[in-house]
């Protein structure tokens, strides 16, 4: 422990604040920077001493100062979670200009899990800008799967082009076979994304571990539930989850694998 983590912590917390944003704003089609936060319930504008993460929804009790309306508890989970995955990445790849960029894709993850959640949509405004970012920082990125090593350029166009191409076939055999849409535009875009960050072997993870934990949910909501099979789940939260999990658990995964 040094300075450093509670420093990469709380810019998680603030950046945490600012995905709270992002995730209500951007399907919404609203801008991003103006106006300042304001309750949903009264409309008054948030203080900025009302507005520090997790820390004012505790002192507030969850609750507007203003009109006593309950705050979802959501808010603050996504400053925390998203100051842990910043304390994880930091951790576990040091420090080096490849951080700003791994924060980018982390919260990008996180981003997309709600929004995909509360709407059934992707949105554009991540992944495109998502697969450049990824491919124009794979020279510094580390690559999750080889210790000490970068992704590089070459491995990371054959992630993107082999996650979106992959997809695309999944989807085109999917709708053909149930005669609806599998999967949305917006799952292969966003498989792209993992690719151009993470590589070809990501892609291959990422699905696996996302189609596992998509079906455990699914077969969960199924029998506790009630719901019948056709009721839509979103498929962008769970292959956020096995993105994650190729980017902190790639290497052990892969060598765990290769030892049989
Ligand atoms: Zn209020």
């Amino acid at each position: 422990m040094t300075i450093l983590d509670p420093s990469v912590i709380i810019l998680g917390l603030v950046i945490g604040s600012f995905l709270n944003v992002c995730i209500y704003r951007i399907p919404r089609e609203k801008s991003i920077v103006t106006p300042p936060s304001a309750c949903p319930c009264c409309s008054l504008a948030i203080k900025p001493w009302d507005n520090i993460p997790v820390i004012s929804y505790l002192w507030l009790r969850g609750r507007c100062r203003n009109c006593s309306e309950k705050i979802s508890p959501r808010y603050p989970i996504i400053e925390a979670l998203n100051g842990f995955l910043y304390w994880a990445v930091f951790r576990q790849f040091d420090m080096g200009w490849h951080l700003p960029a791994l924060f980018a894709f982390v919260s990008a993850m996180l981003v997309i899990t709600l929004i995909d959640f509360d709407f059934q949509i992707i949105p554009d405004a991540i992944t495109l800008p998502g697969m450049i970012v990824g491919a124009a920082a794979s020279f510094i990125l580390p690559d999750p799967f080889a210790n000490h090593t970068t992704v590089g350029f070459t491995n990371s166009i054959i992630g993107l082009v082999s996650g979106y191409g992959s997809f695309l076939l999944i989807a085109v055999i999917g709708s053909w076979m149930a005669k609806a849409e599998a999967m949305g535009g917006g799952d292969l875009k966003l498989m792209g994304m993992v690719g151009a960050f993470m590589g070809w072997k990501a892609v291959l993870l990422t699905t696996l571990a996302g189609s596992i934990a998509g079906s455990i949910i699914g077969i969960g909501l199924m029998a506790f539930k009630g719901k019948d099979r056709k009721t839509a789940i979103p498929f962008g939260p769970f292959l956020a989850i096995g993105a994650l999990i190729s980017l902190f658990f790639g290497e052990a995964i892969a060598s765990w694998y290769l030892s049989f």
